[in-house]
């Protein structure tokens, strides 16, 4: 039977912060199982962050099949609410690939189309 990610929260977690509302930020959408916030550091004219509230380390740790589909759903529909047609999609996972936030998160980089 499948595992499922429970609701776990990581004290000294800043993405687990600002999911608590520790951290003031502003939430570009958000649902009862992830929000979407502009990147710190934007990497690229649109650089967004879906990030589940529940604290997984990793995309390896990543166990809950419905919230994999909760994030793939939120990618379509911040892209076309933010009216970006055109992205990258990164997942980071592991320090040897340039995972800084051991919060699983997605990047979404892309341009805001001109029509
Ligand atoms: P990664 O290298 O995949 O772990 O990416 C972590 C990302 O989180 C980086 O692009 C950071 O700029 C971003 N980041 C860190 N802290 C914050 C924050 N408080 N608000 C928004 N983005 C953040």
């Amino acid at each position: 039977m499948e595992k499922i990610n429970s609701g776990a929260t990581a004290p000294d977690c800043i993405f687990c912060k600002i999911a608590r509302g520790e951290i003031p930020s502003e939430k570009l959408y958000e649902n009862e199982q992830l929000f979407i916030i502009n990147d710190i550091n934007p990497k690229a004219p649109v650089h967004m962050l879906i990030i589940p509230k529940v604290h997984i380390p990793t995309l390896n740790d990543l166990e809950d099949s419905k919230l994999f589909a909760e994030i793939f759903k939120a990618i379509k529909f911040i892209t076309q609410k933010m009216n970006v047609k055109d992205y990258k999609t990164l997942i980071n996972t592991g320090a040897g690939a340039g995972q800084i936030v051991f919060h699983l998160h997605v990047h979404i980089l892309g341009e805001v189309s001109k029509i």
